[in-house]
């Protein structure tokens, strides 16, 4: 019930995806403003005690659902308000309290994602660790299975393709050159977080006291953290450390506050990365993925950010006019796309800027692809089909197509390979064929 009122103040993820999101979310408040905004529930004091208020930027993301909050902090409230902290606390230690009430927490999760089975108490030991620890975890692996050649490898790949994005950006004759310019000093400026980093996080703020209980340990683990973050407040960042950054993730991104893309080997395995692969396939899978990255620099989110992360509009209006509207036009073709028998349609508006990067990532690699003389382009487009092969329940297709940004992974492959000639040359796809797209309805954005 509390949850039901809350979430009335909270936008949506789709509200969340939407580009006038980002602007809406830049709320900068002082210490009075917060205390203006909410007298009943005492966020300032809370933020007080922690040491939070000497902060010399405060942010609000969302003003109305501090507003929100404030209105339903009553002491009719008040028994739901403290059984909501408890499950909160309760579910964020879940994994290191007593058996019986993980298996009813797991049970729960299991039946909503349609699992079927459990993990065992290895990989839950490991999870837990690795949450907290990442960069001890990455170290060890880079030491034992990693050489500075598959950092040397990617690394170049992905240069490569920022230059190859240069061209793309030459053949959008919808764009003005002032505009086309300042597109590419942001290519020019953008980070290549490739594989390891040079430095690692420290973690010599915790100790594990020996005869502690795992829970302590743990509660002590967030206090320290906490810390931590308090004496980086006010500093600079250092952006040669990998901040909240676990390489061993199975992810790739775009960071647009420092304008990075991050290829770590989390996301290598036999479909996306191996070094033996033919230039095809690496094209294919990792390539294109490191040209999604970049694309995500100019999605409707992205691209309202400048060269060096600050949020800035860069954009002629009428570029951006421009730019809009080859973004509503994807929009509306993924409305339309009925997912499921069900009748459950697809949104655009939230998966808009995965799709865009996408299509982004695949046009740069097929322009990569042309300067390489016999280009095997079916050995291309299979590798790319396999990045997005996954068995996966209903359940969890489910859940995921009401809040997930990616589009359904067959989506991934069949919509965003039909925007392109090479594809359909490749297969004689025609005219009345079910993958044929004519060439005045396509929607890639780049
Ligand atoms: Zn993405």
């Amino acid at each position: 019930m509390l949850d039901a009122s809350l979430a009335k103040h909270i936008k949506a993820r789709a509200a969340q995806n939407d580009p006038s999101y980002i602007p809406s979310s830049v709320n900068p408040v002082t210490m009075e403003e917060i205390r203006e905004l909410s007298p009943g529930y005492p966020l300032a004091e809370i933020m007080e005690q922690k040491g939070w208020d000497k902060a010399e930027h405060i942010n609000i993301l969302e003003p109305e659902a501090l507003k929100g909050l404030n209105a339903l902090f009553t002491e009719e409230n008040a028994e739901a308000i403290r059984d909501k902290i408890l499950i909160t606390i309760l579910r964020g230690y879940i994994t290191y309290l007593d058996e019986p009430a993980y298996r009813e927490f797991i049970k729960e999760i299991m039946e909503r994602y349609g699992m079927t089975e459990e993990p065992d108490f290895n990989t839950r030991a490991y999870t837990s660790a690795r949450d907290l620890f990442p960069d001890s975890f990455a170290r060890l692996y880079v030491r034992t299975y990693l050489d500075e050649s598959v950092r040397t490898e990617i690394r170049q790949l992905c240069q490569d393709a920022i230059s190859t994005y240069e061209e793309l950006l030459d053949t959008t004759d919808w764009l003005s050159e002032e505009t086309r310019n300042k597109a590419k000093d942001k290519l020019k400026g953008m980070r290549i977080n490739a594989v390891y980093p040079d430095k690692w996080e420290d973690y010599s703020m915790f100790s594990v006291k020996e005869d502690g209980h795992v829970l302590t340990a743990r509660l002590d683990y967030a206090k320290a953290k906490e810390q931590q973050n308090i004496r980086k407040m006010n500093g600079t960042v250092d952006k040669e450390i990998w901040t909240d950054i676990d390489i061993l993730e199975t992810n790739a991104f775009y960071n647009p506050y420092v304008n990075s893309i991050n290829i770590v080997p989390g996301f290598f395995c036999d479909a996306t990365y191996r070094s033996d692969m033919p230039i095809e396939e690496k094209y294919g899978a990792l390539g294109a993925v490191i040209g999604h990255e970049i694309s995500h620099a100019f999605d409707s989110n992205g691209a309202q950010y400048d060269e060096n992360g600050s949020l800035k509009n860069w954009w002629s209006d009428e570029d951006q006019e421009a730019f809009s509207k080859r973004v509503s036009g994807l929009t509306d073709y993924f409305d339309h796309i009925i997912a499921y028998d069900d009748g459950t349609p697809t949104s655009g508006k939230l998966v808009q800027t995965e799709a865009t990067a996408d299509m982004g990532g695949v046009r740069c690699m097929l322009l990569m692809a042309k300067k390489i003389e016999g280009f095997d382009y079916d050995r291309f487009f299979r590798a790319y089909t396999r990045l997005w092969q996954r068995v996966e329940s209903l359940e969890n297709s489910e859940v995921s197509s009401r809040s997930a940004v990616h589009p359904r992974c067959y989506q991934r492959v069949n919509v965003t390979l039909q925007q392109f000639d090479e594809f359909l040359e490749t297969y004689d796809i025609k005219e009345g064929d079910g993958m044929y797209l004519a060439p005045q309805n396509r929607i890639a954005v780049w």
